[in-house]
């Protein structure tokens, strides 16, 4: 059954906060929220600061059940531009043009995405100290699970298992007809578009070609909605790296566990919507702030 063709929506209807995932599947969207610090709030600390990774190391030390949330801010220090920062993708680029609406409505969209997608070189990617150190933590046994709004794959190639890992807003591995979600393999459609084929059709049926990443105005995966939902309703606490955490329904997922009281402690260059809502914010840098926090609880 071809999927339902939905238009730009700038701002979710999804309430920010505590709004449970009811079964349908929410749609990418943007939103910012401002919510009321919690009890037991500590601020905000910079990761040179005496005490701050000592306390978010208390604060995550007997917890074995912490959901880790990751943002585009986890993979600038593999060279992955992010979104929303000062040299950000959306300084360039109309994140409006992003939206499966035009993707399916426009075919140069189409075209440029491809020779955007196809000109890179698809292995000029590698983790950095912040995967590593996600990886590192589940092998610890103290971590239910990642939820990432990446589509690089770059958890997983730092070693963390796919079943360990909800990519909420799909990845760039696969891509998809339109018309009757056949399958194409990535390796034959770089090949017919570096041959000329400049919006590459579906095999079977002709219809146009997308990749498996999620537009905004696209459902989200199902699988990956109902996984990282799970580890919302079950974990003991959430560290939020790298997201601004103001794309919903996503960032929903951090907040409904720091509701529930558990401890929330989010590392970011730069402020998020949340920062007031945090059990502590440390702000410095992932591939430093990470591998710290994970040592130190291993230690
Ligand atoms: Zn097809």
């Amino acid at each position: 059954m071809a999927p339902n063709r939905v238009g730009l929506r700038s701002r979710s209807r999804f309430p920010p906060f505590l709004r449970r995932w009811s079964g349908a599947c929410p749609r990418r969207s943007f939103e910012n929220t401002r919510d009321s610090p919690p009890d037991g709030h500590r601020g905000v600390g910079n990761l040179h600061d005496v005490d701050t990774l000592d306390l978010a190391i208390d604060l995550l030390s007997n917890r074995t059940r912490i959901l880790v949330f990751t943002g585009a801010g986890i993979s600038t220090e593999s060279g992955i531009p992010d979104f929303r920062g000062p040299d950000g993708v959306w300084k360039r680029v109309d994140p409006r043009e992003f939206t499966l609406d035009n993707w399916v409505t426009n075919g140069e969209f189409r075209k440029r995405s491809w020779k955007r997608r196809f000109s890179a070189d698809a292995n000029a990617f590698a983790p950095n100290a912040a995967h590593e150190a996600v990886a590192a933590l589940w092998k610890t046994g103290r971590m239910i699970g990642c939820i990432t709004q990446n589509i690089d794959g770059l958890h997983q190639a730092a070693g963390l298992p796919g079943e360990a890992v909800s990519e909420l807003h799909g990845n760039s591995r696969g891509i998809v007809c339109w018309g009757d979600q056949h399958r194409a393999d990535l390796d034959e459609v770089r090949a017919r578009w570096e041959a000329g084929e400049r919006d590459p059709r579906c095999a079977e049926c002709g219809s146009i070609l997308k990749s498996t990443t999620v537009l905004f105005g696209e459902s989200l995966p199902i699988a990956a909605v109902a996984t990282a939902q799970q580890w919302a309703d079950t974990a003991d606490a959430v560290l939020a790296v790298g997201s601004t955490l103001s794309v919903y329904p996503a960032a929903d997922f951090p907040l409904q566990v720091a509701a529930r009281g558990e401890p929330f402690v989010i590392i970011n260059q730069g402020k998020t919507d949340h920062d007031g809502f945090a059990t502590l914010k440390i702000e410095g840098r992932a591939g430093e702030a990470l591998p710290s926090l994970v040592g130190g609880l291993c230690g």
